[in-house]
Formats: C-alpha cells, sequence, structure tokens
C-alpha cells in the first residue's frame, strides 16, 4: 500500500473572476487543471482487476509470442533449401504442437507435421496450411508458390519483452486483462476506487416504493446517480435522502466516509438551499454559472478536504451535469485522466434552432443511421432520460439546424 496522496485544497473549485457565465469547455479547463488524484495504489489480481485504473505503466515480461511459431495446422520446413517447381518433402518422425517443444532440428529438403501454436522446430522457417498439400506418412506433396516464412508469427511480432503494453491511468478492460496476462502478468497496481457518495435533499422527496402524499415525488436521482456512477467503475456509496434541514444535511456531511459528495436539490440560492449554503460557510462554495442547457446550479465546494459536486435537483439537469463535469472530474480524482467522451457526428433527424450564448444538451439516440430527439425539452421528464441512447450536443455559438444537417452524438456508453 502506497501512500495516500495529499487532499485537494479548499480553493480548488474558485472560478476565474469576472467571468458572468462560464463556457463549458472553459469550466472543464478549470476543473482539469485543480483536480489531481486522491486515492493510495494496491495490487490486485488480474480475475478482480477489470473497471480498475492501471496506476502504472507496465512492461512486458515477456515477449508476444515468446517463440516464433506456426500460425496453422500445417506441414513446417526451411524456405531456402526449395527447389524450383512442385515440392516433395519426405516427412521427419514426430510432430511439432502447441505447449511441447519438437527437440530435434528438421533437416534441409526435409518437412514436419506441425499444429497451430506450436514453437518453430529448429531447421523451419515456413509452413504450409495442410488443406493445400497432399501428404502420406512418408511425404508431403505440394504446389509451387510458397512464400518465405508464410503461416508463421514471428518472436515479439505483437509485443517486445521489456516495452510499455500498458499506460499508467488506463481503466482496464477486459482485453487489456488478456494483454497483461500474455505478457507475464498475475497482478496489476492500481488505484484504490475512488468512493463517492450520493445525497438527495429536499423535504418533498420520498423514498421509491414508499407511501407518498400529495405534493411528494420520488427520489428518482439517487438511484440514477448511484447506478451510473458504479457502471462508471466508482464505489458508490449511498448517503441517503436528506430533509431541507441545514443541520440534519451538516450532521450527514461529516459523517460521509467517502473521498466526493455528489448531492442532487438545494443547489441554488434559495431559502431552502442548505446545499449551498453549508458550503458558502466554509468559505469553499463556487457557485458556477454555466453556459449550459438543461444545468444550472451547479454548486461546487470542499467539505472537510472532500469535495462537493452539488447537482441541480432536476433529473435531467442532474444526469447532464453529472456526466459532462462530474464524470470527467471523478475519472481524474481516480486516477484515470481527463475523460473527453468521443462523439460521433450523425445526420439530424429532427430541426432545431438556438440562441447563441450557451451549449445545449438534447435527449437523444440513433435510429436508421439519424439522430432523434426526445420530443420535450423540459428538464423534470425522467420518460425522456429513459427514451434516450445518448445525448446530441449543440456549439455554444447560434445553431440553425435542419434535418440531415450533422450534430454530434455523444452515446452514454461514452461517459462510462
Ligand atoms: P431543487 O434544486 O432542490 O429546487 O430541486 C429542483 C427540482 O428537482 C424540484 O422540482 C425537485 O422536486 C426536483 N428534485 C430534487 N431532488 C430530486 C430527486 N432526488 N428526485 C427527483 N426529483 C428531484
Ligand atoms: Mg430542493
Amino acid at each position: 500500500m502506497s501512500l495516500k496522496p495529499p487532499p485537494l485544497r479548499d480553493d480548488c473549485f474558485a472560478l476565474p473572476a469576472g467571468v458572468d457565465w462560464t463556457p463549458v469547455d472553459v469550466a472543464l479547463a478549470e476543473l482539469d487543471a485543480r483536480l489531481h488524484p486522491v486515492k493510495a495504489v494496491e495490487n490486485v489480481a488480474l480475475s478482480v482487476a477489470v473497471g480498475r485504473v492501471l496506476a502504472s505503466d507496465i512492461k512486458a515480461l515477456r515477449s508476444n509470442p515468446p517463440l516464433p511459431n506456426s500460425a496453422v495446422d500445417g506441414y513446417g520446413f526451411a524456405f531456402a533449401a526449395l527447389g524450383e517447381g512442385d515440392q516433395l518433402l519426405p516427412l521427419v518422425k514426430g510432430r511439432a504442437a502447441a505447449g511441447l517443444r519438437f527437440e530435434g532440428r528438421v533437416p534441409e529438403g526435409h518437412a514436419i507435421r506441425i499444429l497451430t501454436g506450436a514453437a518453430l522446430p529448429d531447421g523451419v522457417d515456413t509452413v504450409i496450411l495442410e488443406e493445400d498439400v497432399n501428404a502420406s506418412q512418408q511425404a508431403v506433396a505440394f504446389r509451387a508458390g510458397v512464400k518465405p516464412n508464410a503461416n508463421t508469427r514471428k518472436a515479439g511480432e505483437d509485443v517486445v519483452k521489456g516495452d510499455i503494453c500498458l499506460q499508467a491511468g488506463k481503466r482496464l478492460g477486459a482485453a487489456d486483462l488478456a494483454l497483461a496476462a500474455a505478457v507475464g502478468h498475475g497482478v496489476l497496481p492500481v488505484y484504490e476506487r475512488l468512493k463517492v457518495g450520493v445525497l438527495s435533499t429536499g423535504d418533498e422527496i420520498v423514498e421509491p416504493g414508499q407511501a407518498a402524499q400529495d405534493g411528494q415525488i420520488f427520489d428518482a436521482n439517487r438511484v440514477m446517480l448511484l447506478s451510473l456512477l458504479e457502471q462508471m467503475g466508482f464505489d458508490a456509496v449511498n448517503l441517503g435522502l436528506v430533509r431541507d434541514d441545514r443541520e440534519v444535511l451538516r450532521a450527514r456531511l461529516n459523517s460521509a466516509e467517502v473521498d466526493v459528495i455528489i448531492t442532487s436539490g438545494g443547489a441554488s440560492a434559495g431559502d431552502e438551499d442548505h446545499v449551498s449554503a453549508l458550503l458558502r460557510d466554509t468559505g469553499s462554495l463556487n457557485e458556477w454559472r454555466i453556459a449550459i442547457k438543461p444545468g444550472r446550479p451547479l454548486a461546487l465546494g470542499v467539505w472537510n478536504g472532500t469535495p462537493v459536486f452539488g447537482l441541480p435537483g432536476n433529473p435531467v439537469a442532474a444526469l447532464v451535469c453529472l456526466l459532462v463535469f462530474a464524470r470527467p472530474a471523478l475519472g481524474k480524482l481516480a486516477g484515470n485522466g481527463w475523460l473527453e467522451p468521443q462523439g460521433f457526428s450523425v445526420p439530424a433527424g429532427f430541426s432545431k434552432r438556438k440562441k447563441a450564448g450557451r451549449r445545449e444538451y438534447l435527449r437523444a439516440r440513433m435510429r436508421q443511421g439519424r439522430v432523434e430527439v426526445f420530443a420535450s425539452e423540459g428538464s423534470g421528464r425522467i420518460s425522456g432520460l429513459s427514451w434516450a441512447e445518448g445525448l446530441v450536443v449543440l456549439p455554444d455559438e447560434a445553431a440553425d439546424i435542419a434535418e440531415g444537417d450533422a450534430v454530434t452524438f455523444l452515446p452514454f456508453s461514452s461517459f462510462i
């Protein structure tokens, strides 16, 4: 176990002075610049490493493949000893199969039965596919035209021993673990999982599935945020629901044993907006007025050294702010570097006009090669979130989009 890096500074969320509505890219660049990994490093077995973030560059302990070998089932021989025209080569006794090296040497002008993955025996540099020969117990016959080194793989043609094959900061997927295994690793150094607590606020909010009075609404945000954070590879911790009471909220924040706290609701400047009020008391509150729709307000602060992301209460805005701002910021804290979600330029299946001055995210999905957007932009429309499979992002500038125009689609998976 290594030492845990120092916590964030209380002023890490300060915004540049004098800016009125902060453009999304400026806000993101600020977050990127101020955040750093906050977790210690541990070694874990490959079997439990999927989704974890690599803490150092990984070098190949051996080459892949380790020895020159055959790519097919067939017959191996030395190319240089072949004469002109069609070939008839006597077979040596025995065979070369994967796992066990053929010990002897194959004399020039002879061939040996060889199976896929078998190391090339001494005296063999070329293999002919078994479908391309006539073979008996004693000999193989085949046509002219075989290329030197055909159907063989060179040692290290994939990865050379000592080369860096996986880079620090990578979130390990299944194929990365295959690569680590192939080059000789059984355990990998990864960052401890970032613990992200999720808290809902509001006197009107009740637990899903319980009895609700008129005027109450079920807590839709918490299960959504917790589920997304788990999918993103974080250790999502349920911090429950807090009514609009400053002291109860203070106690809940104090008792949270997490690396980051994400709240929804109560992040504006109203009387019952206790998340922002408490953060303001610490002196660390920054109400980020970001030029984004949906999304305002976003309250960022530090509570006893723990960064707090105060997301808007509206579910659509909460989701967009989580994906656009919190996701890359959490990735940075987790050692994952800054995530740039990869979008696709696709033809619009809708028309829309927007004014300059803020970036817009629309609930969207791909159908028949075009991107459709949800009929309503209302930020309480949870059915539209469920309908959507991603977001269309419209630029900060004014835009007049006609059907068929290219727009950027960000699948939800690009944030995971
Ligand atoms: P607030 O920012 O607290 O004023 O909340 C803005 C809107 O989001 C209000 O209509 C709230 O009822 C709604 N809201 C807040 N928290 C949640 C939640 N956890 N689930 C669903 N809706 C919420
Ligand atoms: Mg509220």
